[in-house]
């Protein structure tokens, strides 16, 4: 851990890879990860800010697609650990699973009353026109931010691009361009303009009590099925009798809605009479899931599938490696995934 400065608000900035402290290798011209030692260097403005920062690199530092449910139990264990400590923690990630992170998190740390704000870069923070440079410096700035004493936004969040959001409710919409993340069902939690304009009534409070509890029970036994025009019978069958798979994230059409072959129904109430557990979630980025509706989702309802109404992909299966790992009865599990745990879904 390397100290940068000290006074008032105390952060932990946690370094897991990224883009944003990534360096090309002369050779094969591919971005790799840093050390985060060296992303002070290039960010002398943290010396400035005026907190009690620390830093911890995860080793090695790794591109966010090798992402695992191992690394959210380490981030887990580690602000738990650093929890007494810290008034705020900033999560130095890769964006293309940063809101997969982001949504574990959410459900793992129960009684969250910090700050936990992850954020990255599309440029390596080395690049001159790098957008790492503000994504840092204001995620740490929100992290830090207090009213009356207490933390401002005691959530897991992600700030990318002059805006905050919930970070189970966001999706990396966005290779290219600065703005990567977007959040279709809820409001940004604040934007960072010439002032960061905290959008208080849409902050969740609620949860901000009792002592900080890690649940890092998960259970992989998952999988996301798409559905499109054409889905082969023989793969759709051989996936949903699986042995071992426990929960299926349905990726439907608009509302809801799915085929009404006869073999899909019947391969979904097999499924289902063996203990897996379906949820159904849209295709659609807007717009929310409303089983019943058409006649083409009736039969998902009469066969038990949780309607996801409008929670996102990423949301949704992290949601049900989290339940699984808790061991609870097949009924609670879909009780607990059609409700709002942790602001991930409609009430
Ligand atoms: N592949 C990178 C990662 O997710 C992309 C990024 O950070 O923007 O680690």
């Amino acid at each position: 851990m390397n100290n940068l400065s000290s006074n008032q608000q105390s952060i932990l900035i946690i370094y897991t890879g990224g883009t944003i402290g990534m360096r090309e290798d002369p050779k094969t011209k591919t971005l790799s990860p840093m050390k985060f030692g060296l992303i002070q260097e290039e960010i002398p403005e943290l010396y400035k800010l005026g907190f009690y920062i620390h830093s911890v690199t995860f080793n090695p530092p790794i591109d966010s697609a090798n992402m695992t449910p191992e690394i959210w139990i380490k981030l887990a264990t580690t602000i738990k650990t650093n929890y007494s400590h810290y008034d705020g923690f900033v999560i130095l990630h890769g964006t293309d699973t940063m809101a997969y992170t982001a949504s574990a998190l959410s459900y793992m740390l129960e009684n969250l009353d910090k700050p936990v704000i992850m954020t990255g870069s599309q440029l390596p923070i080395g690049i001159l026109r790098t957008d790492g440079k503000e994504n840092i410096i204001t995620a740490i700035q929100i992290a830090a931010a207090q009213k009356n004493g207490k933390a401002i936004v005691p959530e897991v969040c992600i700030y990318f691009s002059s805006q905050l959001f919930r970070g189970n409710r966001t999706t990396k919409e966005d290779s290219q361009q600065f703005s990567a993340f977007t959040s279709h069902h809820y409001p940004q939690l604040a934007i960072a303009g010439v002032d960061i304009k905290f959008n208080y009534d849409k902050i969740n409070y609620a949860r901000s009590k009792g002592i900080l509890n890690i649940n890092t029970s998960i259970d992989d036994n998952v999988i996301i099925l798409k559905i499109f025009p054409g889905i082969n019978r023989r793969y759709f069958e051989a996936i949903l009798a699986l042995p071992g798979l426990k929960g299926v994230i349905l990726e439907s059409y608009g509302s809801g809605n799915m085929p009404t072959y006869p073999w899909i129904f019947e391969a979904i109430r097999e499924a289902t009479l063996a203990g897996v557990i379906f949820m159904n979630v849209s295709q659609c980025p807007g717009g929310q899931v409303k089983m019943g509706y058409y006649e083409t989702s009736r039969e998902l309802q009469e066969a038990g599938v949780v309607s996801g109404k409008d929670i996102t992909v990423e949301a949704a299966v992290t949601k049900m490696m989290f339940l699984l790992g808790q061991q609870l009865p097949l009924a609670e599990i879909k009780a607990y995934l059609a409700q709002n745990m942790s602001g991930e879904i409609e009430d």
